[in-house]
């Protein structure tokens, strides 16, 4: 049994608003007292920069940092520590790989995409495809919300180079069938880049069992602070990729007349990287570890089954994304009322959600809506949650109507 009321109370958010249900978990998720006090030990302790100090608090700011790392890579399951990247974000690592690895595409090579991506896996791909000449490919959805594979692989040809694609969507909550789309890509000769953003929380993510090329996501989805994200690469991949931003740290030798690169994964780390963030990211990942996951898993489908249950009994509601294989989060339309008034009167009794595009118009206009209300849970969120969003939410449709 997970007791996600008990968990609750790590997380003080909750105790400086009592008052507080929280379903916007999709957008960012609050932070464990372990997270926090992490932060803070390390500036209170260890604050430092790293790699080039010769004197204890550099190296234990350097041990604290590049130990997140190697939780990271453990937390995926990737093969070494080496091939993990701290970018900012999701958002960042996207870009990292679109202009390093990206910059070896030519005219006429193809990338594929599917429908439901943020916008941060099609605008740096649409920008290299500017740059090269590459070509964008858009895989079409089933009707429940989910990748169709039968497109996907008619888009897959000698001439695809990447598929790039969200493990899960952060609008309607679909799962793709990653493994199975990594195989049919591999045959095709192409990599695959995993948008993890919506995925690293809430699913077990092991890169090499799902035979991943690049995996991406940001730490504020998952527990951990803003301003840090991962970037992994596929060794073999990762090692013929040149570098992106320069400066400090990522260089080998530096004259007038050129310089050298170091190794990954300092050659993509340009500067002073988030070191006190990377720090929160360890202590988040490792906290999550010592979750229950497959617990953790099941609590998360109950609240969704609960609020997709309780939302059918209510008139003039549609949810959009239907996949029997669904995340953490469900998004709605309603016949009487716009998601955003919805949202402020939802506010007004401490319910937090987010109404909008959810950066991914693409697939708004496929679903022919301009924007949904989405609710999305995370670990702390219990069944009186979803009890009191229900109630809530039938009072403000009454009203609206
Ligand atoms: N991809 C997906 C699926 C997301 O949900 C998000 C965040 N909404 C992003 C990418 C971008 O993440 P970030 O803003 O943390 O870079």
């Amino acid at each position: 049994m997970f007791d996600a009321l008990e968990l609750k109370k790590q997380f003080p958010i909750f105790s400086n608003h009592p008052d507080l249900t929280y379903l916007d978990n999709a957008a960012t998720m609050q932070k464990p007292r372990c997270v926090l006090d992490a932060e803070r030990f390390f500036y209170e302790n260890h604050n430092a920069n790293v790699h080039r100090g010769a004197h204890r608090l550099a190296s234990a700011a350097t041990d604290a940092y590049e130990g997140a790392r190697q939780i990271v890579a453990n937390f995926i399951n990737a093969p070494s520590h080496e091939e993990i990247i701290f970018t900012r974000g999701t958002t960042e690592a996207i870009n990292l790989v679109a202009n390093t690895w990206g910059s070896t595409l030519s005219a006429g090579d193809e990338i594929i995409l599917s429908a439901l991506e943020h916008h941060a896996n099609i605008v740096p791909w649409q920008m290299l495809a500017q740059r090269t000449g590459a070509v964008l490919k858009i895989i079409q959805l089933d009707q429940y919300g989910t990748v169709d594979l039968e497109h996907f692989s008619s888009l897959l040809s000698d001439k695809t180079k990447l598929v790039a694609i969200s493990h899960v969507s952060n609008a309607i909550g679909s799962i793709q069938p990653i493994a199975w789309m990594c195989n049919a890509a591999h045959h095709a000769g192409a990599k695959v880049l995993v948008d993890g953003a919506q995925a690293v929380a809430h699913l077990e993510i092991d890169v090499q069992a799902l035979g991943i090329d690049f995996y991406v996501f940001s730490g504020h989805k998952a527990y951990a602070p803003t301003g840090i994200g991962v970037l992994w690469v596929e060794n073999n991949t990762l090692q013929k990729m040149p570098p992106w931003q320069g400066g400090g740290e990522m260089i080998a030798s530096v004259s007038f007349s050129g310089s050298t690169y170091a190794a990954a994964p300092y050659r993509f780390e340009a500067g002073t990287p988030a070191i006190a963030q990377a720090v929160g990211l360890g202590a988040a990942l490792t906290w999550l570890s010592g979750l229950d996951r497959s617990a953790l898993l099941a609590h998360e489908h109950q609240l969704r089954q609960q609020l997709e249950t309780g939302l059918a009994q209510i008139a003039g509601i549609t949810i959009h994304g239907q996949s029997p294989n669904k995340a953490a989060l469900t998004s709605m339309t309603f016949t009487t009322a716009h998601p955003y008034d919805v949202a402020q009167f939802l506010d007004h009794r401490g319910i937090a959600v987010r109404v909008g595009h959810h950066c991914a118009q693409p697939l708004l206009h496929t679903l022919g809506i301009s924007g949904t209300l989405r609710a999305s849970f995370a670990a702390y969120n219990t069944s009186q949650d979803v009890e009191y969003f229900l109630a809530v939410l039938t009072d403000t449709l009454e009203i609206l109507s």
